[in-house]
């Protein structure tokens, strides 16, 4: 055996360790995101600024209205109306 088709059959092995190292970590990590996702309604901690009254509130309570193409989120009825008339964004 030539020494060249060693140095080839070395780099052709080690290719390989790294490919299934890389396939194991691959694995892990993938399993390691499936933990972190979320179920979609699991929203109850995102707070979202009340334009009228700047208060904080979470994004499954607000109240939403369309502005300009834009979604909107207010604590309650009243700062969305206060919102609209000032704004006159339609509801
Ligand atoms: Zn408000």
């Amino acid at each position: 055996m030539s020494p060249i088709r060693l140095i080839i059959i070395g780099i052709l092995l080690y290719i390989g360790y790294l490919l299934i190292k890389g396939g194991r970590v691959d694995k892990q990590r993938k399993d390691r995101k499936k933990s972190e996702i979320r179920s979609p309604d699991d929203v109850s901690d995102v707070l979202v600024e009340d334009p009228v009254c700047k208060k904080l509130v979470p994004q499954n309570q607000a109240v939403t209205a369309e502005h300009e193409g834009e979604r909107i989120y207010f604590c309650s009825e009243e700062c969305c109306k206060t919102f609209v008339s000032e704004k006159g964004a339609e509801k």
